[in-house]
């Protein structure tokens, strides 16, 4: 429990100096915010050691004193939302208005508070009178959790609140792209934690392996890339770490015949350009009915032209830079190519410079097919390829064309319609007149190559627990 002074802010406590830390610069001016430290595999070791040490202790506090200790960190976040949501909003690119980086502080509050108050009781699984046998959630030991860089707060908070609950330890390891995010969240929630029971390790791409690989680990809970995670299932044929797969989407919407679009255009518009398109389970690619096509398309692109994009920290923006050059190349590359093959780029479609240096027109393509990469792969960034359907049962043929299968969405003026729909589409979320909406009391993972494993509710704390049968 650190009873020291407080550093003047959090951003104070958790820089390394200029000699030995990692320019991280804000996402929309590229200037530099801070220094990151640069933690090494030795550092890992060490954190994992600390970890496994502190790991008994904390399980032996009990399901009670760690809800509770998980409560007063919720109280935290909120108590430090605007100082947090600043850092976020710089280092990330989003705004702090819109769902963006407070949205996101306040979800990081609720997920904590969800995982301290939800309870995991035994399951008796089977009696007869003569036996029964019971079905106990033990803690793992330590977890490992590997983050990425587009909701780098919230989605640590995802690993890391059930982790804690069920009693494990954790090591988290943030994007390189986003470290500042993740040490700052670790601070606020150490202000409640004993020593070495969440540690955060800001390594790159290597140390990010050898978390995958480390024998001190139980259970590796990875969101990122399709690819990244191939590699992490490949680390687990060595020490068996249990693992939460959340990979990448290429979510496809289905909007049905005769759909009243005035009523969905808002939804449809964040479902595809939330956190400026880059979010796992967005939209990523539309079909949409011959009976409403245009209609749509004029909808979306109305949006795109209009809804303010600039620096997060000026009020009233809503999107923001792409948060990285990597990903601006690819948004670019995908859209150039689609335009090269025909596709009508109805908002957009081209760099915003005199905002900054990464800002990209949010942009609506029109007339594009399956076989064009801006349909076929996974943007991230915001653009939305709008294609059109004649037949309902080829437009859930072509969603499920897709290797991913993270969320999905169908979009009707009949919820009945739309759930006989979502039936048939391959994914592990399909959400009816919307898209991307997510609650801690509801499941959320992957199917196919989205990954696999559950997070959240009761579903989540199970998934960070060592199941154990009682049997008499
Ligand atoms: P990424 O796979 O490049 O990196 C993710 C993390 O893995 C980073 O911390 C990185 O340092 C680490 N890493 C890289 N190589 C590693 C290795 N060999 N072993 C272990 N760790 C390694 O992904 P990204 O670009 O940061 O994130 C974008 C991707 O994440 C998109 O595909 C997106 O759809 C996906 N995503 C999925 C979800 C979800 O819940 N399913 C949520 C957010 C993002």
């Amino acid at each position: 429990m650190s009873t020291t002074t407080q550093p003047a802010t959090i951003l104070d406590a958790i820089t390394a100096d200029e000699a030995t830390g990692r320019p991280i610069p804000d996402a929309a001016t590229r200037e530099t915010i801070a220094y990151a430290p640069v933690h090494t595999v030795a550092d890992l070791d060490a954190a994992v050691a600390a970890a496994r040490a502190a790991q008994p202790a904390w399980a032996a506090l009990g399901h009670g004193e760690r809800s509770r200790i998980l409560n007063a960190i919720a109280d935290e976040i909120e108590a430090n939302a605007e100082e947090l949501a600043v850092l976020l909003s710089r280092e990330q690119g989003k705004p702090l208005d819109g769902p963006n980086a407070r949205f996101e502080v306040g979800a990081c509050a609720a997920w904590t508070r969800n995982a301290a108050d939800t309870v995991v009781e035994p399951e008796v699984v089977f009696e007869d009178g003569a036996a029964r046998a019971e079905l106990h959630y033990e803690p793992l030991g330590v977890v490992g959790a590997i983050g990425p860089w587009n909701w780098p707060m919230m989605i640590s908070v995802w690993q890391i609140a059930p982790s804690l609950r069920m009693g494990n330890t954790v090591v988290v390891k943030p994007s390189e792209y986003t470290p500042l995010s993740v040490l700052a969240l670790a601070e606020v929630f150490n202000r409640h934690l004993p020593e070495g029971v969440l540690t955060v390790i800001a390594g790159d791409r290597e140390v990010g392996a050898a978390i995958a690989a480390h024998p001190g680990l139980d259970k590796i809970m990875f969101t990122g890339s399709t690819a990244t995670g191939r590699r992490i299932v490949e680390s687990s044929a060595q020490n068996l770490a249990r693992l939460t797969l959340e990979l990448g989407g290429n979510d496809a919407g289905i909007v049905l015949p005769d759909t009243d679009v005035s009523a969905i255009a808002e939804n449809l518009f964040w479902g595809c350009f939330i956190n400026t398109g880059q979010t796992c389970a967005s939209l990523k690619r539309l079909y949409v009915h011959d009976s409403v096509y245009d209609e749509v398309v004029d909808a979306l692109a109305g949006m795109a032209r209009t809804m303010p994009m600039g620096r997060g920290l000026d009020a009233g923006n809503v999107l923001g830079p792409v948060q990285n050059e990597k990903q601006f190349d690819v948004v670019r590359r995908l859209v150039d190519d689609a335009r090269n093959r025909g596709a009508r780029v109805v908002a957009g479609g081209e760099p915003a410079p005199e905002l900054g240096p990464l800002f990209y027109r949010a942009t609506v393509v029109a007339d594009i097919d399956d076989g064009a990469a801006l349909v076929d792969e996974e943007q991230f960034g915001p653009v939305i390829p709008v294609i059109r359907y004649t037949d309902v049962d080829d437009a859930v043929a072509r969603a499920n064309a897709s290797e991913q299968g993270l969320g999905a969405s169908v979009w009707s003026n009949d919820p009945d319609e739309a759930v006989a729909v979502a039936r048939r589409i391959q994914a592990g979320t399909v959400w009816i007149n919307q898209h991307g909406a997510l609650n801690p009391n509801i499941p959320f993972g992957g199917t196919k190559g989205s990954g696999y494993g559950h997070e959240f509710g009761i579903h989540g704390l199970k998934a960070v627990s060592a199941p154990k049968v009682i049997s008499r």
